[in-house]
């Protein structure tokens, strides 16, 4: 159907159906066409003025919410004559302020920073009872804004730095559209192999072209040497370094996997990798293979960034006893959990929309420990993340701070369709009918309806627990970080067991 210029193209979308008077549109607008293409313009435009009042009407009410807790906010209530804790007898404060400090806080909003309550002023001038009232109390995500600041971590662990992850998306879709190979198999043998975290991003990295090698530099407009700084004499791409280097083809070799790099006749890594994977080998050996290949960047990286040269023969001892090192220390920890069963339901999304499995949990410090994992279509891991809010609260409540902190990122993280799911049953039915209760609850349902706005396609599923591992035990592990964590492309390894399995 051709479109005027200017006019919007008419989508229809899933969660329409979830409104009982979407049908009822349908219907009536059907019967007054005089045939089929009338019938179905008729429809079309009926639906579309029945969206902008409904949802339209949603949105104005949402604004309206917004205004009047703005509103409430710009009343000021002072911490110590207002009523304001839910919690404390006359929801009031008692400890009396300092009196020496002049500092001391009189505004409610002094409290907070950043959206969270501010524990070193809080512990300042309140006692424990009221201490423990406040962090208590969930805050809204008053302003959108707010939630996009993004922690960096030191440790090694990636952070979802949103313009990385969009270049990454986009480098990977064309791929994935003009492939017609099925390379679906390499991508989920990653998954299945056992070797670090740090390697699995570098394979995935490497696979899709995306690693620093100075070809890529050069074609982003940097001014760098062309040549390999290895051999000095050829472009350095990523197949070079990872393959066709003279230094490469001897480790290749020299490597108890015994490969003839010339005999593959291919132009990417990625091709390397696809062809090998037709030879069918086992985990073990891919695990060696994917060791080998980081030892390459690594050698590479020390030799540029350091001066260090590593011996082909150095690597060619130490590989493999790392590999078996973790291979082994991987099995124990397979040993003493218990394996989780298969039986998990868990099905992956339509291509092009991302999956976002959420969990809560308690943790004994008194806070409350909420993960998330973001699956493509593939059943790929694209997200993983953990985060702890204070305080502990009842179970749906808690669910639903989960599902805001894994919206949240997702949107953060360019993630704009999506399918929500929780195993929590009241949280998806208020979410899919859009129902708001006046509680704690509530405010949390209407903080996601608010985000959700963001969202190009968002539809909310109801899982079963089983087929939320991941999740779950992201949020059981979340009390060790302390603090916001994301993962790209992988999840810690406390978690690794369960995402092979949820595949
Ligand atoms: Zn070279």
């Amino acid at each position: 159907m051709k479109r005027k210029k200017g006019k919007k193209l008419f989508i229809f979308e899933a969660m329409w159906l979830r409104e009982e008077t979407s049908i009822e549109v349908v219907r009536e607008a059907w019967k007054k066409g005089e045939d089929a293409s009338r019938s179905i313009s008729n429809t079309a435009s009926a639906l579309r003025s029945w969206r902008n009042k409904t949802f339209g009407q949603f949105a104005k009410e949402m604004r309206e919410c917004q205004n009047k807790m703005k509103g409430l906010m710009e009343q000021e209530q002072t911490e110590e004559k207002d009523p304001w804790i839910p919690s404390l007898k006359g929801y009031k404060v008692s400890s009396s302020r300092p009196a020496d400090n002049v500092d001391a806080p009189v505004w409610v909003k002094e409290l907070i920073h950043e959206g969270r309550w501010c524990d070193s002023t809080i512990t300042q001038i309140l006692n424990d009872e009221e201490r423990a009232a406040i962090k208590g109390i969930p805050l809204p995500l008053h302003d959108i804004d707010d939630m996009w600041a993004w922690k960096f971590t030191k440790d090694g662990t990636y952070s979802v730095k949103s313009g990385y992850f969009q270049e990454l998306k986009h480098s990977r879709l064309p791929k994935i559209a003009s492939s017609s190979r099925d390379d679906k198999g390499v991508w989920k043998g990653l998954w299945r192999t056992i070797i670090q975290p740090k390697i699995k991003t570098f394979a995935w990295r490497a696979m899709k072209d995306g690693l620093p090698v100075r070809k890529n530099l050069v074609a982003r407009g940097m001014q760098v040497d062309y040549r390999c700084p290895m051999c000095g004499e050829e472009e350095e791409s990523n197949v070079h370094m990872l393959m066709r280097c003279q230094d490469a083809r001897n480790l290749w070799y020299a490597s108890p996997l015994r490969i003839k790099t010339e005999d593959f006749n291919v132009s990417s890594f990625l091709e390397w990798v696809i062809e090998l994977h037709t030879m069918r080998m086992d985990v073990k050996w891919w695990n060696l293979f994917w060791n080998f290949a980081w030892s390459l960047w690594r050698r590479r990286n020390l030799w540029v960034f350091e001066g260090q040269k590593l011996e082909t023969k150095e690597m060619l001892h130490k590989v493999p006893v790392l590999v078996c090192e973790y291979e082994q220390a991987n099995n124990r920890k397979g040993k003493m959990q218990q394996t989780p069963t298969l039986e998990n339901g868990w099905k992956p999304p339509d291509e092009g929309v991302y999956k976002i499995n959420n969990d809560a949990a308690k943790l004994e410090i008194g806070r409350t420990g909420v993960g998330a994992v973001m699956h493509d279509h593939q059943g790929d891991v694209l997200i993983s993340t953990c985060d702890t809010i204070g305080g502990l609260f009842e179970v749906e409540v808690m669910e639903a701070l989960a599902a805001r902190h894994a919206l949240t990122i997702s949107l953060d993280s360019g993630l704009r369709k999506v399918i929500l799911e929780t195993d929590n049953l009241k949280l998806f039915q208020c979410l899919s009918k859009k129902r708001i209760e006046c509680s704690t609850f509530g405010v949390i349902v209407k903080d996601i309806l608010k985000l959700a706005l963001n969202c190009s396609f968002i539809d909310f599923s109801h899982g079963r627990r089983g087929g939320n591992k991941v999740a779950h035990n992201l949020a059981k592990i979340s009390g060790k970080y302390m603090e916001f964590r994301a993962w790209m492309e992988e999840v810690p390894n406390e978690v690794l067991d369960y995402v092979n399995l949820d595949i």
